[in-house]
C-alpha cells in the first residue's frame, strides 16, 4: 500500500527512535496524518544523561529533549504523551489505546524501547530498591541519593557502572556488586574491564565482585543487601542495573515473532507483518554484516534506526547496516566502542591502559572485530573502517601509536588475502 496525502502513519513510543522517525517522515515529505504516541508524560527526551550529568544535577533539564518545545506542533505531528497503546492488530491495521480509543493506520512503527529487568528476589519490593530508565526514575534516585549514606549498586553493566560513578561523585558511600571479575567484563573482557575496576576503586567505590545478590533485608525500607556468598552489605538505598528487556509485548500479543526484540528485516519491517516496522531498543533487526538478528540497546542505534525505518515506511529502500556503536562516560574517562566482539582470540592495546588513554582492539583471526577508544578522540572513523574492511592486521603495527590506523595491515598480515564477510 503506498503512502498518500490521506495516509495515517502511527509511531508507538515517543522516545529517541520514535521522535527521529517522526522528524524524518516530515523531512522526507510525508504529508499525511502523523501520530506519535507515548506513555510518558512529556515529549521525547534522551536517556544517556540520566545516569551521568542529569543524575548529578549538573545539567539543564531542558537540554534533555530531542526537539525544542513547539517542534511537533510546527511539523503537524500529533504528539500524544501519557497515552498508552494497549494492542495492535496488523490484520485490520488498527491499534487500541488504553482509553479504548481505536486508531487506524497505513504504516505503523513500534519504537517502544526497553524496560529495566526487575529482580525477583526476597525483599525486592522494599522501599529504596530503585531502577533507572526514565527521567522520573532519575529524579527519584537523585533525591534518594541526596539523603542516603550507603548506596549499593547492583549490576556491573553500563547503567550500574555509570550510576555508581555519578552517585560516588555526589559524595555518597558506594558499593558496586556484581558477578563479574570487573565492571563491564562481559563486554570488554577482563583485561580492558580492569581499567574500570581500578577507576572505580581509585574513586573510592567499594567493589564486591564475583558474587550475585541473594536478596534484600529491611522493614519497609531496604536496610541491607545479602549476597549469595553470604555477605551482608548495610545500605539505605539500592540501585538495580540488571539489564533491560525489550518492550515487545504489543508485537508478541499480536502474534509477531519476538526473540530478544521484535524481529525485523534489514529494512526494519517486522517479520510476518506488512507495514509494521520496529526501531531502537525494541527491535531485533537482521544485520547484513553479522547475518543475524541484532538487538542493540544503545543511543546511536535508536538515533539512526528511527530515520531508516521512516524512509522505508515511505517506500525509500534503506537497509540498516551500521556497525554497533556506543559511548560511556565515567568520572574523567570517556570512551566510544565500535563493532561487536562476541568472541576474540587477542586484544591489542595502542597506548597505555594504566594511564587510561588508549585504543583497544578485539581481534579474531587477525581481523579487528571491535575497537574502543578511551580518552582518545576523533578515531571512530578509522576504527570502524578497520572493522568494516575485515583485512588482516599486523598486531605490532596496530599497537604502535606512530603508525596511522589506515596503515596497520602490514606486510605479513597483508599477504593474507581472505576477507571476513561484510
Ligand atoms: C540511564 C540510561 C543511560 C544510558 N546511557 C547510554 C549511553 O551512555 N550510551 C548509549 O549508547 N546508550 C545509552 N543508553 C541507552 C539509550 O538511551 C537507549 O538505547 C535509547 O533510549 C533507546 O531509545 P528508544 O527510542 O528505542 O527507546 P526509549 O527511549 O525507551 O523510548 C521508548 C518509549 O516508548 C514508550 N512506550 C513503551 N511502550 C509503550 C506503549 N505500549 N504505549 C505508549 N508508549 C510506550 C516508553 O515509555 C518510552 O517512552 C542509556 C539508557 C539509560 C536508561
Amino acid at each position: 500500500m503506498s503512502a498518500t496525502p490521506m495516509s495515517t502513519f502511527v509511531i508507538v513510543g515517543a522516545g529517541l527512535a520514535g521522535a527521529k522517525a517522526a522528524e524524518t517522515l516530515r523531512a522526507e515529505g510525508f504529508g499525511g496524518r502523523l501520530v506519535l504516541l507515548g506513555d510518558e508524560a512529556e515529549r521525547p527526551y534522551e536517556r544517556p544523561p540520566l545516569s551521568k550529568a542529569y543524575l548529578r544535577g549538573e545539567t539543564d533539564p531542558n537540554s534533555l529533549y530531542v526537539h525544542q518545545d513547539g517542534f511537533y506542533a510546527a511539523h503537524d505531528i500529533e504528539l500524544r504523551p501519557s497515552t498508552r497503546v494497549r494492542a495492535i492488530d496488523p490484520s485490520t491495521r488498527e491499534l487500541e489505546l488504553a482509553s479504548g480509543e481505536h486508531i487506524g493506520y497505513q504504516r505503523l512503527l513500534l519504537a517502544t524501547g526497553a524496560a529495566p529487568r526487575r529482580l525477583r528476589l526476597p525483599g525486592a519490593e522494599l522501599d529504596g530498591v530503585q531502577y533507572l530508565r526514565t527521567r522520573s526514575d532519575a529524579d527519584s534516585l537523585a533525591s534518594a541519593a541526596a539523603r542516603a549514606e550507603h548506596v549499593v549498586v547492583v549490576g556491573t553493566g553500563w547503567i550500574g557502572s555509570e550510576a555508581a560513578a555519578s552517585i560516588r561523585q555526589l559524595g555518597r558511600d558506594v558499593t558496586l556488586v556484581g558477578p563479574d571479575t570487573a565492571p563491564l567484563a562481559q563486554v570488554l573482557g577482563p583485561q580492558v574491564a580492569g581499567v574500570y575496576r581500578d577507576l572505580h576503586a581509585d574513586h573510592g567505590v567499594r567493589l564486591v565482585l564475583g558474587t550475585r545478590i541473594a536478596g534484600f533485608r529491611g522493614t519497609g525500607q531496604v536496610g541491607a543487601v545479602v549476597t549469595d556468598d553470604g555477605r551482608t552489605i548495610v545500605c539505605d538505598l539500592v540501585l538495580v542495573g540488571a539489564g533491560a528487556v525489550p518492550r515487545a509485548e504489543l508485537a508478541e500479543a499480536a502474534g509477531l515473532p519476538v526473540r530478544n526484540g521484535v524481529l525485523a528485516n534489514e529494512q526494519l519491517e517486522a517479520v510476518g507483518a506488512a507495514d509494521v516496522y520496529a526501531a531502537g531498543d525494541v527491535a531485533a533487526a537482521w544485520h547484513p554484516r553479522y547475518q543475524t538478528y541484532l538487538h542493540v540497546e544503545h543511543w546511536a542505534n535508536a538515533l539512526h534506526q528511527g530515520p531508516a525505518a521512516a524512509r522505508n515506511m515511505l517506500g525509500i529502500p534503506t537497509d540498516y547496516a551500521r556497525l554497533p556503536y556506543f559511548y560511556s562516560d565515567q568520572y574523567d574517562l570517556g570512551m566510544e566502542y565500535s563493532g561487536m566482539a562476541v568472541d576474540w582470540d587477542r586484544v591489542v592495546v595502542r597506548g597505555d591502559l594504566a594511564s587510561r588513554e588508549f585504543i583497544a582492539f578485539w581481534l579474531m583471526d587477525q581481523r579487528v572485530v571491535a575497537g574502543m577508544n578511551a580518552n582518545v578522540w576523533d578515531v571512530v572513523e578509522p576504527i570502524q573502517a578497520l572493522i568494516r574492511g575485515g583485512w588482516p592486521v599486523d598486531p605490532a603495527r596496530l599497537a604502535d601509536p606512530d603508525i596511522p590506523l589506515d596503515q596497520v595491515t602490514g606486510e605479513r598480515a597483508g599477504a593474507m588475502t581472505t576477507r571476513s564477510t561484510g
